[in-house]
């Protein structure tokens, strides 16, 4: 399997090349050249095939000759080691819980995917890797756990000091080993903006091999597909395929599932769930697709104005607006409606949702109320206690700490404190050559 860029300026590669370098030099997203169909036998033993098989099946075609299949295996194995609910919660709408994983956010799939074939691409290099990584919260602690202890990767991560949720800071700098915090005195942009200088400094390149874990990796991206499979394997009612809503922001989850429903798997429509920012809301209604500065929420994971993972939509329909439109709906929730739908579901169905899992459950009520036949099934994205300073005081109630993050409580914080300088940062990355 290769890879093109969506800008169509670089040539081909393949998903070593694609997982090493991230982005296309020509600064495009890689995006598979065929999506491969699933034989009919696939879904015949699908019922009682395990996690790992099921994920191994679907990520098979992607990775083509590049990783040798008892590798691979063990790979997905240690990606899907954790269980992924799908859990009733009205007569017709149910939740896929995606965060019974080590850091309690979906992010955790990709990122010990991703971790795990950079692993094995790495062991032919020379040179020790370095994946650098600016974090808002949640993808730091993702990728900070999916990293640690793999061998001849080193990771730094950048976060902005004062910023990100207690817990969230706890994972990111309790680890030790390969993986080193950065607590920026600035803003997630600074951080940001000293990892792209980083990237495009060539007397760095000359000391040290750079990546990045960023969620645009065909790595990070592609295994996002199980999710919708394990959805499905639990789906009772096969006679009626299901509706389902994503939480979104950088849109690649959502975009997993849609290629996921390329390969063949049932999915009847699909719903995108944003916040304020609802630059695809509007793309839908108007087919005029413009960027905005994005807006602060309560469900700050999806505060993206420019969700990178679009082109891979509009690749996966042939740039047909009118097909997508006939795939995917988009409904933008705001602030007040995201409270209230936390509540109620709260008190009426006694499910407790996170604020990004809150907004597509308002989403999926818009939509039934369209089509009040449809079954829905919701991504839950995050667990509540990872977001508890806003959960507690709508509920009035104290968010039980999972047994996962209990002992995170009692460690130590290790950071390296920096102001957002580049040069500073320049010497410490130059440091660890
Ligand atoms: C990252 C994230 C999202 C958005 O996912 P995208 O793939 O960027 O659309 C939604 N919810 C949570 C909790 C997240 O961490």
């Amino acid at each position: 399997m290769l890879y093109y860029s969506t800008s169509r300026q670089s040539p081909s590669v393949n998903f070593k090349e694609a997982t090493i370098h991230g982005q296309a030099p020509d600064k495009g997203l890689y995006f598979p050249e065929h999506i491969p169909a699933l034989p009919p036998s696939f879904f015949e033993e699908f019922a009682t095939m395990s996690r790992e098989e099921i994920a191994y099946t679907v990520i098979r075609p992607y990775t083509g000759d590049t990783i040798p299949d008892a590798e691979l295996k063990r790979i997905v194995s240690e990606t899907v080691n954790f269980p992924f609910p799908l859990v009733q919660v009205e007569d017709n709408v149910y939740a896929l819980e995606l965060y019974h994983g080590p850091t309690l956010a979906f992010k955790d799939v990709g990122a010990r995917f991703m971790s795990r074939c950079l692993g094995y691409f790495v062991k032919d290099i020379r040179k020790k890797v370095t994946v650098l990584v600016a974090t808002s919260g949640d993808t730091g602690g993702a990728v900070a756990s999916g990293f640690y202890d793999v061998d001849g990767v080193d990771v730094i991560i950048l976060y902005p000091s004062g910023k990100v949720s207690s817990i969230q800071e706890l994972q990111l700098t309790t680890l030790g080993k390969n993986i080193t915090a950065l607590e920026v005195d600035g803003s997630f942009d600074d951080c940001q903006d000293l990892v792209k200088k980083a990237f495009t400094d060539d007397e760095l390149a000359q000391h040290l091999f750079l990546t990045s874990a960023n969620s645009i990796n065909v790595a990070r991206w592609l295994p996002q597909q199980f999710y919708y499979f394990f959805a499905y394997q639990q789906w009772k009612d096969k006679e009626h395929a299901p509706v389902v809503c994503v939480p979104s922001g950088n849109f690649g989850n959502i975009c997993a599932g849609l290629l996921a429903s390329h390969s063949g798997l049932p999915v009847k429509h699909f719903i995108a769930a944003c916040n304020a920012n609802n630059i695809i809301t509007s793309y839908l209604q108007t087919g005029a697709y413009a960027a905005k500065k994005s807006v602060a929420t309560l469900s700050n994971a999806m505060d993206v104005g420019n969700p990178s993972n679009f082109v891979r939509i509009l690749e996966i329909f042939d740039q047909q607006f009118s097909s997508l439109k006939n795939r995917l709906s988009s409904y933008s929730v705001s602030d007040l409606e995201t409270i209230e739908s936390l509540i109620q579901l709260y008190r009426k169905h006694g499910y407790l949702a996170d604020p990004h899992g809150a907004v597509a459950f308002h989403a999926v009520h818009q939509y039934l109320k369209q089509y009040p036949g449809d079954k829905a099934i919701v991504l839950e994205t995050a667990h509540p206690v990872k977001f508890y300073d806003v959960v507690e005081p709508m509920i009035h109630e104290k968010v039980p700490i999972p047994g996962a993050i209990k002992g995170l409580l009692l460690q130590k914080k290790i950071s390296i404190k920096m102001d957002a300088d580049y040069a500073v940062f320049k010497n410490l990355l130059l440091s660890r050559e």
